[in-house]
């Protein structure tokens, strides 16, 4: 038993879908991320280094970045943007020693995505697990380090609720891979089964969360409708504060 003598001691999140709401987000995936890589080409133009047309390099950064996330779902390692890039750069000629990568990824510019929200309850739920003193944690599948995933968290003006947080890029796994929850359980000083888990993919959030024991919540609003696919859910919730009463549920 915790220090506040709960059972459950610390709430873990999926971003995408859980917290963040991408029903508003109709652009094409690539056409998300071409400001981005136009970035990263400009500061490597003045940077000086001998670069191919700008479309060359989009074109070769997509394929990279599709086979190297190719690559990592075979055994649900975490694809690193660090060696995605320095893939992509040796692919296009560039001399990867000369290259600040830290740079290039601060040059990335990571923002939030046009037409991606909160969920009108995101903060209301994190403001109450808080004052509940429940850890909160947050896992996600971004081959972003965790510093670059942060500007999005500041912008959204939540980051200060998180104890722990980790992105598969930072744990080299990605969920439902154990040692990506295993490492959140350790920066958070817990058991699974001290631990509750709402993500919105069966596949990944909640197998991993299964299979490593902690308990799994389903984050299911009406217009995502993932297929579960023997992956069953601990619960299934259509918004974030549906969690509340299952987790004062959880302590009778
Ligand atoms: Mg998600």
């Amino acid at each position: 038993m915790s220090r506040t003598g709960k059972r459950i001691t610390a709430v873990l999140f999926d971003l995408d879908d859980t917290l963040l709401d991408w029903s508003g987000q109709t652009s094409h995936f690539s056409d998300i991320f071409r400001p981005h890589v136009n970035n990263m080409y400009t500061h490597l133009a003045e940077e000086g280094h001998p670069l191919p047309a700008r479309e060359d390099f989009f074109q070769c950064y997509t394929d990279t970045i599709i086979a190297h996330w190719a690559e990592a779902k075979k055994e649900f390692t975490g694809v690193n943007f660090g060696n995605a890039l320095t893939d992509c750069f040796t692919q296009t000629g560039l001399d990867t020693d000369s290259i600040d990568l830290t740079a290039v990824m601060r040059a990335y510019n990571c923002a939030p995505i046009p037409g991606v929200t909160l969920f009108d309850d995101t903060i209301p739920v994190l403001e109450t697990l808080r004052q509940r003193a429940y850890k909160i944690g947050l896992v996600t599948n971004s081959m972003l380090p965790m510093w670059m995933r942060d500007v999005e968290l500041h912008a959204y003006n939540i980051i200060d609720y998180f104890d722990a947080r980790i992105t598969s890029g930072d744990a080299g796994y990605m969920k439902p891979h154990p040692v990506i929850y295993t490492k959140i359980l350790t920066a958070l000083e817990i058991t699974p089964e001290q631990a509750v888990f709402i993500g919105d993919r069966p596949g990944n959030d909640i197998a991993g969360a299964n299979a490593v024991g902690i308990t799994s919540v389903l984050m299911s609003p009406p217009h995502l409708n993932h297929k579960l696919n023997g992956n069953e859910p601990d619960y299934i919730i259509t918004n974030l504060s549906d969690l509340l009463p299952i987790l004062e549920a959880l302590e009778k």
